[in-house]
């Protein structure tokens, strides 16, 4: 078991594959001049499984794989084939924009890797093609309504932007009411590879439960997980629920059960901090495991309280882009 230095328990772990993607959310990078890892720098899929073992030896029982867009790694289902292999491994999840993750849903399904969060910022094709700066609407719809009419258990992640896609909060409900899935509204957060700076948000967690009980005030509250990061409720009438994720606001920091490895092997323990050490140049330098275990013992062992803590130490400025991070 993984207890950090404010006695969390740490069992979850957000493993980027990759940081290249195939869509150019204006939110999380911009439109060119990005600095994507060179390959020889990503971890390999041998790498990423033996992170993925030593950190299941330790305690981690449940890994969500993350990008980047996990799917533009051509050996991405040989990593979960393995993955599927760790006995105390209870939960495998795969976050994706849903553009590439078509020829997978059958093996996904046969593997029972069936916890998909798929990112959609609009159901109007002009918003969705002016947010992503692609012509993806189409492929995304499809293989949205596949996964969820195939039984996966699917969450739809959506940023709530100022000024871009506020008119589909309320829409993209109604779409969704027939379906049981969860349409997750999260706070944008100011890592987008230095496209633009800000100190606040307008489209905070209060404001869009506000919006929607304009139309829907016949929510109710449902309970949640400790560990939860979104606060979750339940329409009337309506087949699946709704959550808000308070990602810029931080109010679920106290219950922080969360570890983050980057493609690149760079660890992470908040999502506001910096890299507090590398497993790539660890395993490629000594292929210790203890030396590997250790050091995530170290970090572990000294992760700041909350992430107004961890944000201290870039003095208000982020020049990551969720791509490099994997949200
Ligand atoms: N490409 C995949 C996708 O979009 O689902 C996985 C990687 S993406 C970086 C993981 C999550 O981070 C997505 O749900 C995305 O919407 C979210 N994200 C990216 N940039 C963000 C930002 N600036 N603020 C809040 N969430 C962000
Ligand atoms: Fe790509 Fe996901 Fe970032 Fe969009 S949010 S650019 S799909 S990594």
């Amino acid at each position: 078991m993984l207890i950090d230095n404010h006695n969390r328990s740490i069992n979850y772990l957000r493993l980027a594959v990759t940081d290249r993607c195939n869509l150019r959310c204006n939110y999380c990078m911009p439109s060119e001049g990005i600095n994507f890892s060179k390959n020889d720098k990503l971890m390999t899929i041998a790498e990423l499984s033996q992170v993925a073992e030593i950190l299941v030896g330790q305690g981690i029982d449940k890994i969500r794989i993350t990008g980047g867009e996990p799917f533009v790694r051509k050996d991405l289902m040989v990593l979960l084939r393995h993955l599927k292999t760790l006995k105390n491994l209870k939960d495998i999840s795969v976050t994706t924009n849903a553009t590439l993750i078509g020829p997978h849903i059958d093996e996904l399904k046969s593997l029972g890797i069936k916890n998909i969060n798929v990112s959609l910022d609009a159901i109007d094709k002009n918003t969705f093609e002016r947010i992503t700066r692609r012509n993806q609407y189409d492929t995304v719809h499809g293989n949205l309504i596949r996964l969820i009419t195939e039984g996966f258990n699917v969450r739809i992640n959506f940023i709530v932007l100022d000024g871009q896609n506020e008119q589909d909060i309320l829409p993209i409900l109604e779409l969704m009411k027939h379906y049981p899935v969860s349409v997750r509204f999260l706070e944008e957060m100011p890592f987008n590879g230095g496209s633009k700076t800000f100190q606040k948000i307008k489209w905070d967690y209060k404001a869009i439960l506000e919006h929607i009980a304009t139309a829907y005030p016949n929510y109710k509250k449902l309970e949640s997980p400790k560990t939860s990061t979104s606060i979750n409720y339940q329409i009337e009438g309506h087949k699946g629920s709704f959550g808000l994720i308070p990602s810029f606001s931080r109010t679920f920091c106290g219950s922080c059960n969360r570890l983050r490895v980057t493609a690149t092997g760079d660890v992470i323990t908040c999502l506001y901090g910096k890299p507090k050490a590398n497993l790539r140049d660890l395993l490629r330098t000594s292929n210790d495991f203890a030396a590997v275990e250790k050091t995530i013992l170290e970090t572990i062992g000294n992760r700041a309280k909350t992430g107004f803590d961890a944000q201290q130490e870039h003095q208000g400025v982020f020049e990551n882009s969720m791509t490099s991070i994997g949200g």
